[in-house]
């Protein structure tokens, strides 16, 4: 094993690992750090209000937000959680991670 993979393989256990999540339209499975779920909810939120952040965004969020049921359809495939969070009419009401 070379320095670089030691390297990312302690990286990723800082980070938390990753989370396996499952489209509920076509049963499609994304693998993505732990901290996409808040990192999602902050691009969105940016979206929304134009705010900005010097936060680099991961690529993983990309990667969901190309998919194109989008993240609303996305759930734990651990738990069947609703992942990374609950849209209402209201809003945000709750992170799950
Ligand atoms: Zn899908």
């Amino acid at each position: 094993m070379g320095s670089f993979a030691r390297d990312r393989l302690r990286r990723l256990e800082r980070e938390g690992g990753t989370v396996t999540l499952v489209c509920q339209e076509c049963g499609e499975e994304f693998r993505v750090s732990e901290d996409a779920g808040p990192a999602l909810v902050a691009y969105q939120w940016q979206q929304e209000t134009g705010a900005i952040s010097y936060q680099r965004t991961p690529k993983d969020v990309f990667t969901i937000l190309e998919h194109e049921h989008g993240a609303s359809a996305l759930v734990k495939k651990a738990t069947g959680e609703s992942w990374p969070l609950t849209m209402r009419a209201s809003g945000i009401v709750g992170l799950t991670e």
